[in-house]
């Protein structure tokens, strides 16, 4: 690692122990962007053909319902046309890839794969939030609190992680928690970058919905957003600082920074976590059929449920990470009365993500238990497969990306083999 402790392997030297460990590294790529980066390819490539602005919008089945005979799409309402293929892959994410299934319904009136009702079931994210926070006894002393990066640049993060011991010793599910800014608004964490992103987000979110709610918003709150406007102000010339470094590592390195962490002199230190969604028939996606888009399919209805593993999974992890910095010294742990509100009800926290979705085409070997076969073949349709997170059979805490590569490479090699 460059530019940290070399011999320090724990993100708070003498944290890890059976439960947590912070060893693991968490990296960050480079954003991609797809059409720079491979555009050239998929010119050059002469079995292969990008059609853009098009939508998938039914899956026509032969009268049989085991076979597909062709894909219907449209550029625009009206502008209709057809895509033949011998194997077809869907792969628009796991709640388009739901929608699609379940809309091409002129056939299997139930949908396609859905002869067991699963198609949409099992829905996954994560449980995530903000809870508790921790303040160091020295905030300056074997703590590798900012990003690292290894010897080729990339930007990694220690996290503090539930063990897969400790995991099962405790009848739960993975989940990382690591610091964040705190994101409640709340001045007491006394930082004048956060005190200045939470104002410019307050005020400029009021003004977009016009000067009568911005006026709202500022009479509600005006007694927060003021210590705020005291915070920036005290300490302006720190804030000069980390404004110029945030916008130079942001926006203008090919690596850029991946967020923005306070500085330690604040030494508050809100604890976020993550878990993995443990996997629910009651959770799911259906069509709702009171509304349909512009190309006439119905809209998605979403009903994510969680269960009493989740929430024992945070409360577990709370609670060991409370113990084990307090018992180590390094630090103590508080929750705040909205926080000990939320542990003790957390069914009652909205529930608000818009980026892993998961499980809703689920794999198994059989039909009766899942949408797709171990090949991402829908059982019971010959040429019909499915990329992407919706055949996960389980979330773990975080990042799909990689394994979705890892099937989808997998799924091409089994359709090569198939010819
Ligand atoms: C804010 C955010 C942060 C994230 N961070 C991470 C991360 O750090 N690590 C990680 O691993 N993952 C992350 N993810 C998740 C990651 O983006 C997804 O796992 C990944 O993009 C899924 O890839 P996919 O190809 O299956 O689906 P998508 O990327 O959703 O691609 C589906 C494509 O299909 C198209 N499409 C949909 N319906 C149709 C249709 N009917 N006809 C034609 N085309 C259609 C869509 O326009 C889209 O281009 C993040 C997601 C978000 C939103």
């Amino acid at each position: 690692m460059v530019g940290t402790n070399e011999t320090q392997t724990e993100l708070l030297r003498g944290f890890d122990d059976e439960n947590i460990a912070t060893w693991p590294l968490e990296r960050w790529s480079i954003p991609t962007d797809y059409s720079k980066r491979y555009r050239s390819d998929l010119e050059a490539a002469s079995n292969l053909r990008v059609l853009l602005h098009a939508n998938a919008t039914h899956l026509q089945m032969d009268s049989s319902g085991t076979t597909l005979r062709h894909v219907k799409a449209a550029c625009s309402p009206g502008k209709v046309f057809q895509i033949n293929a011998k194997n077809t892959v869907i792969a628009c994410g796991a709640l388009e890839n739901t929608r699609l299934l379940l809309a091409s319904r002129d056939i299997l009136t139930e949908g396609i794969g859905n002869k067991h009702d699963l198609v949409g079931r099992y829905y996954q994210s994560h449980c995530f939030g903000v809870c508790g926070y921790a303040v160091l006894k020295d905030p300056f002393k074997d703590f590798i609190y900012d990003f690292e990066k290894d010897q080729a640049g990339v930007y990694c993060r220690r996290r503090f992680w539930l063990t897969p011991e400790a995991q099962k010793k405790h009848q739960v599910s993975n989940v990382v928690g690591f610091f964040v800014r705190a994101v409640s608004g709340e001045s007491e964490h006394r930082n004048a970058m956060v005190s200045l992103v939470l104002l410019v987000k307050t005020l400029l979110g009021g003004a977009k919905k016009g000067p009568k709610r911005l006026f709202q918003i500022v009479r509600a709150q005006r007694r927060e957003l003021l210590t705020h406007l005291g915070i920036v102000l005290k300490d302006g010339p720190s804030i000069f600082h980390q404004v110029a470094a945030v916008v130079y590592t942001r926006y203008f390195r090919k690596r850029r920074l991946p967020m923005v962490l306070p500085s330690k002199k604040a030494n508050f230190f809100p604890l976020f976590f993550q878990t993995e969604h443990a996997p629910l028939r009651e959770s799911r996606v259906m069509l709702d059929d009171s509304s349909v888009d512009d190309f006439g399919m119905p809209r998605l209805e979403v009903n994510i449920r969680f269960s009493e593993v989740d929430y024992r999974t945070i409360r577990t992890f709370v609670s060991l990470f409370k113990q084990r910095i307090e018992e180590s010294g390094i630090g103590t742990f508080h929750l705040s009365e909205k926080d000990k509100e939320y542990l003790a009800h957390p069914e009652r926290r909205p529930f608000n993500s818009n980026a892993h979705h998961i499980g809703t085409t689920r794999m198994a070997v059989t039909a009766d238990a899942g949408v797709v076969d171990v090949n991402c073949k829908v059982h019971d349709v010959e040429n019909l497969y499915v990329a992407g997170s919706s055949v996960f059979p389980t979330s773990s805490h975080a990042n799909p990306t990689l394994m979705i590569i890892a099937l989808a490479l997998r799924l091409a090699d089994h359709l090569k083999s198939k010819d």
